[in-house]
């Protein structure tokens, strides 16, 4: 046939197709995996981010690690994608879901090279999957929301090793009672970590964290005349300024003697002097603002022993509103008392040199807030970390009620039931449940390795104990021994390892499919933009 060749993409375009494609997409991925690999478990390390403002966060968090990493290969992205569902998902267990997804993949490569197609390795995954989700739903074990000292347990496996003890106690404690405080039972067991407010606070050690119950704002009296402490609160929310804005005194005036000015000025005063007369009326004793108030309005305030606080942000408005059962007023004209919330106490308090509003004892007893310490800007940074990770953990076990041991146990387990699966099954997705078996055991292998231990010779240890039906052993990685997790304490949510699982397969399949890349050529970008985003 000859002749010339049609060309359907712009010029520029690159195109890569086939097995090219598919190698160069899988080494992307698995160098993503590789970058967060020697962080998993107790003893795997920290990475140190330094931000382009020169901000430092040390941490061993896979889905904080890779946020902050700037990653360009789309395949790779799509790794990165999995960090970010486990943490959106579950909060916990990325490191695990993107060291998965990587080992899927290195091992659809070997199935490749057998020639087995693509679309056969996804549907024996695809299988695997599923049956990985019914093999650990049979391990879980049960908890209910009194057994606190299993839930300690979650809280505390979560928290990575590196910590000092006494902190780790304290933030699983935290994390634990916190969550308690929360939980909604109307519908089954519900928890909203958003319902848990942290203050971050520099000063003073981890171990001063506290638990209020209550919201804590980071504000102080808008006046040192007001009162530092009201009990029985009667809360008004006001969304607008308490200052005369420009185009509220209605006739433009000139200005031109002394005696004009005196009275423009009185005739502000009155306005605000109403203001809080009308504030009062209504029977409130405490005023937050989401906005401003006048020197005078704070004057008046204070006279009639009201305390008041400004510039509060909008989501602590929120929150407040919430906790003290009040609606936020915009007019207060149309203002009434059935619009105050209530606190039993609305007090302003120290705390690291800091003042602090602590809006406490009130009609909603489901707001909390922690106070995060931390000596320095590093430090309460990675606590947050934790101890958000801490309160995903035990929320997801508080509404589902289901736990599996961790160190590597229901891994082994999950491997060798997945083998026996596969050996049940015929045709091509066989191997490729045996494949995906085999990839599970990158979990295993990986704590062994960041304990500096043999991996193998882990792995050999770990499967016999499992072969004799001890489906809890896994590997105690500081004394290198194969001991009964559920009697050490470490358990994992249910959730977080079947969650692991599928985003990480779901990632892998993604990948496997594609065999083609067509890339438009770049534009290029003017030097003084900074290029991509953060994902
Ligand atoms: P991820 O981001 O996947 O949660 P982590 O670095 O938190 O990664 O490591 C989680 C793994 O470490 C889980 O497999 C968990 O069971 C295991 N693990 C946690 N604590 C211990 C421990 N004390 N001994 C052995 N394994 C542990
Ligand atoms: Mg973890």
């Amino acid at each position: 046939m000859g002749g010339i060749p049609v060309l359907i993409l712009k010029e520029g375009t690159q195109r890569s197709k086939g097995r090219d494609a598919q190698s160069a997409n899988i080494t992307a991925a698995r160098a993503v995996a590789a970058a967060v690999r020697t962080t998993l478990g107790p003893k795997g390390m920290d990475k140190m981010l330094v931000d382009s403002m020169g901000d430092v966060v040390i941490t061993g968090d896979g889905a904080t690690i890779l946020k902050e990493m700037d990653i360009e290969h789309p395949a790779a992205k799509m790794v990165v994608e999995v960090a970010k569902t486990q943490d959106e998902e579950v909060g916990d267990g990325t490191t695990t879901a993107v060291i998965l997804a990587g080992e899927l993949l290195a091992k659809a490569e070997e199935l490749f090279d057998q020639g087995v197609h693509p679309t056969v390795v996804v549907k024996g995954y695809r299988l695997a999957e599923d049956k990985s989700r019914e093999i650990l739903g049979s391990l879980a074990k049960d908890v209910s929301p009194e057994q606190e000292d299993i839930l300690m347990n979650i809280a505390t496996t979560s928290i990575k090793g590196g910590e000092d003890h006494s902190v780790k106690m304290k933030l699983a404690e935290i994390a634990v009672r916190a969550v308690k405080a929360v939980v909604d039972y109307t519908d089954g067991r519900r928890v909203d970590p958003k319902e848990i407010k942290i203050e971050k606070i520099e000063g003073g050690s981890t171990e001063d964290s506290e638990l209020v119950l209550g919201v804590v704002i980071d504000k102080e009296r808008a006046n040192t005349n007001m009162p530092r402490k009201v009990k029985d609160a009667r809360i008004l929310l006001i969304n607008r300024a308490l200052e005369i804005k420009k185009t509220e005194i209605k006739s433009k005036i000139d200005i031109t003697t002394p005696e004009q000015m005196t009275q423009f000025l009185d005739q502000e005063e009155n306005i605000l002097r109403e203001t809080v007369r009308r504030i009062e009326s209504i029977g409130a004793n405490v005023v937050l603002c989401q906005k401003g108030i006048d020197e005078v309005a704070e004057y008046y305030l204070a006279r009639s022993d009201i305390l008041a606080v400004k510039n509060i942000s909008e989501s602590d408005m929120e929150k407040l509103a919430r906790a003290a059962n009040a609606k936020v007023v915009n007019d207060l004209d149309a203002a009434s008392s059935g619009d105050l919330g209530s606190a039993g106490l609305v007090e302003e308090k120290k705390r690291a040199e800091k003042k602090f509003i602590f809006v406490s004892e009130c009609s909603n007893p489901k707001s909390v807030t922690v106070l995060l310490h931390g000596g320095a800007k590093h430090v309460v940074e990675s606590a947050d970390i934790i101890f958000n990770d801490a309160v995903r953990v035990v929320g997801a076990v508080m509404e589902d009620g289901k736990y599996v041991t961790g160190g590597g146990a229901p891994e082994v387990e999950l491997a060798l039931r997945l083998r026996e699966y596969a050996a049940s099954l015929t045709g091509r997705e066989q191997l490729a449940v045996y494949k995906f078996a085999e990839a599970i055991d990158i979990i295993p292998k990986t704590l062994a390795e960041n304990g500096g231990l043999d991996s193998l010779d882990m792995l050999i240890r770990l499967r016999s104990q499992h072969e004799k039906d001890n489906r809890d052993a896994g590997l105690d990685v500081y004394t290198g021994s194969v001991v009964n997790m559920a009697e050490r304490g470490i358990i994992e949510p249910l959730r977080v390892k079947i969650q692991a699982i599928n985003s990480a397969t779901e990632a892998a399949s993604m990948i496997l499919r594609i065999d083609d890349v067509i890339a438009a050529g770049r534009e290029k970008m003017p030097e003084m933009l900074p290029g991509g985003g953060g994902y």
